[in-house]
């Protein structure tokens, strides 16, 4: 039994979607509505259309795309209802806590398709939110008391960028947009 704390009300990162109608949108109508990703299966043609006055039915309208993303999303590229779908359900194993560093590390991975995801080696390979990777090094050689065995005088002689640079070979960082950076250990 994992503990998790309670979801907010409003999840800034969570991802949004504007669903639009594709025929719409090439006869020149901007015919759509945000959804949340996780209500992506469920959003059909009279869901686009609500409200717009036109006659879906008879107007030739079949495709519905996602014309706008908000949130946090691993991908930038136009995406139907059944991948954003998928992707919410990404999102919900990954969960909100974790999902702003997955989609930094797929879009560094390059990932576009949501069946080419493996969460548990995503969390796996996390090692978290860091000010830096300097920091990261430091915490490291700290947890796993690895200079220790060494005479307190010679501690000092040991290069901590040196190590760090060599060390950060096996390691994919990413700026957290933020100001700091996320550390995954690569496979
Ligand atoms: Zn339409």
């Amino acid at each position: 039994m994992v503990l998790t704390p309670s979801v907010p009300v409003t999840m800034p990162d969570a991802p949004r979607a504007w669903f639009g109608c594709l025929h719409c949108y090439n006869s020149g109508r901007l015919v759509g509505h945000w959804f949340d990703a996780t209500d992506a299966a469920d959003v059909d043609l009279a869901a686009v259309h609500t409200g717009s006055g036109v006659a879906w039915g008879r107007a030739g309208c079949e495709e519905i795309l996602a014309l706008d993303l908000d949130g946090e999303w691993p991908i930038r590229a136009e995406i139907d209802t059944v991948t954003a779908a998928k992707w919410a359900e990404v999102h919900d194993e990954v969960t909100p806590t974790l999902w702003p560093a997955f989609c930094t590390l797929a879009r560094s991975e390059h990932i576009t398709d949501p069946e080419d995801v493996d969460v548990r080696a995503f969390i796996d390979r996390y090692r978290g939110e860091w000010e830096s990777w300097r920091d990261y090094v430091e915490n490291l050689v700290d947890d796993l008391s690895l200079f220790d065995a060494l005479p307190e005088d010679l501690r000092s002689y040991v290069d901590l960028d040196k190590y760090g640079r060599d060390l950060a070979h096996g390691y994919t960082v990413e700026p957290t947009g933020d100001g700091g950076v996320y550390a995954f250990e690569d496979s």
